[in-house]
């Protein structure tokens, strides 16, 4: 099983994802713990990465393509993943879609998770005491809800034309919300 996890901050999509993972028995693979590891870490990509997450901008293209292709490489990948925090813009969806066309892979389904704007406020107000994010300030939460309206909103209907989209609703007990996910990839198989 190859799916993406979309929806915009606070939606739930690592939490799902997470879940996602012990379901199907494939790796949970997200771009913004890789780059919050490394930033934790200072590693040279950590650095790099660092300037632009701190500001709720999006790690450029190139080094963002670059981390996701070599984890999509790895063994523990060749039997399926969920990517979680990936394709974000346009430019994302064609490298995604190169890298697959050269793996010879097809994803099966891009999960839309959505919520009310106050709900997703919410929440990353809670999330911002309880983990002390770095990049969940005020301005900064701001600033990344306004990305994803702008860049990242509109590959849903990128996917939906390709047939691939599963919107389900973010809002509820977590197992329902795993579980309505569940039946809808269920459904298309
Ligand atoms: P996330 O945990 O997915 O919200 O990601 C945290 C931060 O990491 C984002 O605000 C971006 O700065 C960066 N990031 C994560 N995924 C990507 C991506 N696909 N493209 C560019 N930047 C990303």
């Amino acid at each position: 099983m190859r799916l993406l996890i979309m929806g915009p901050q606070g939606v739930g999509k690592g939490t799902q994802a997470a879940r996602l993972s012990e379901h199907y028995g494939i790796p949970h693979i997200s771009t913004g713990d890789i780059f919050r590891y490394n930033l934790k870490n200072n590693t040279p990509l950590g650095q790099e990465a660092g300037q632009y997450i701190n500001r709720g901008q999006l790690v450029p293209d190139e080094v963002t393509d670059r981390i996701v292709e070599d984890r999509l490489k790895m063994d523990d990948a060749q039997g399926g993943w969920i990517l979680d925090g990936y394709p974000r813009n346009a430019e994302q969806v064609e490298a995604l879609d190169r890298m697959l066309e050269q793996f010879g892979q097809k994803l099966d389904a891009a999960i839309a998770l959505d919520a009310d704007h106050e709900v997703l406020m919410e929440r990353m107000k809670k999330r911002a005491a309880l983990e002390g994010r770095e990049d969940d300030t005020p301005e900064t939460i701001a600033k990344r809800l306004d990305v994803y309206a702008k860049q990242t909103e509109p590959l849903l209907a990128t996917y939906e034309q390709r047939g691939l989209l599963v919107r389900v609703n973010g809002v509820g007990e977590i197992a329902s919300i795993t579980e309505a996910i569940v039946a809808a990839l269920d459904s298309r198989a």
